[in-house]
């Protein structure tokens, strides 16, 4: 055997501590979590260029972020448009509300995503945005009222109105924490909407179906009043929607 090309000989230890499987499996694994953060990275650029596409986000408002593993989200940095945002923008936070890695300052209202990662360890991913219709029940101080389409029953149930606070603070936060299981969408007064969910897509759809709703609220009003189904149906299409989210 040639000695010039065969691998320096390790002591015992060393050989204990680097066995040779152990050093590939370690970058195997390394190299598929890169590639999960890289997808998951593109996948909240284009979370945010579609949002920013059906004119819920104008000019650097919103933020999206996304889970990584139980203790670390994947979140958008203030000051920058979700029209146009790069992957390398991003950063990663502890859920201690730690920035751990990114060029950028993350998102001044991430106390809130971290609130519902918290209190609801199910969630993948959140999404706060301005979506117009959805606002204009935020503005004027109006939860969307319940009973009156079924999907949204279905799918999002309850939608809360979050009293005002400063937008940023742990004060918004908490007032988040009591509906992070049972909801899967709020308002929050004089501000915007917040949505959440298993995915980053629905999330995302999450989000739209709620301005759709609002919209069409603001349409059958001009129709005339409105008659909720009954608190039975209510609760039929809600124990169907949660048995689907509980059925996976
Ligand atoms: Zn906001």
């Amino acid at each position: 055997m040639n000695r010039a090309n065969s691998p320096p000989s390790r002591s015992p230890t060393e050989r204990h501590l680097f066995p040779e499987p152990l050093q590939i499996s370690l970058k195997s694994t390394r190299k598929h979590v890169m590639s999960t953060l890289t997808k998951l990275a593109e996948e909240m650029c284009n979370t945010g260029w579609q949002l920013a596409e059906r004119g819920f986000l104008a000019g650097s408002e919103g933020n999206i972020s996304a889970r990584i593993s139980a203790t670390e989200i994947l979140c958008t940095p203030s000051g920058v448009s979700k029209a146009d945002m790069q992957s390398t923008d991003l950063c990663v936070v502890g859920l201690d509300g730690v920035q751990q890695s990114g060029r950028r300052k993350m998102s001044s209202e991430v106390l809130l995503h971290l609130a519902i990662y918290l209190a609801n360890p199910a969630t993948q991913a959140v999404v706060h945005c301005h979506a117009p219709h959805a606002t204009a029940f935020a503005i004027s101080g109006q939860a969307p009222p319940a009973g009156l389409l079924a999907e949204i029953e279905y799918f999002l149930q309850e939608i809360p109105l979050l009293e005002y606070r400063l937008p940023g603070t742990n004060q918004l936060a908490e007032l988040i924490t009591p509906h992070a299981i049972t909801c899967r969408a709020a308002l929050m007064k004089y501000h915007g909407a917040v949505t959440w969910d298993s995915s980053l897509q629905q999330a995302r759809w999450n989000m739209e179906m709620l301005d759709a709703y609002c919209r069409a609220l603001l349409l059958a009003r001009s129709l005339g009043p409105w008659t909720p189904m009954t608190s039975a149906q209510i609760h039929e299409l809600r124990t169907a929607g949660t048995r689907n989210r509980t059925d996976g």
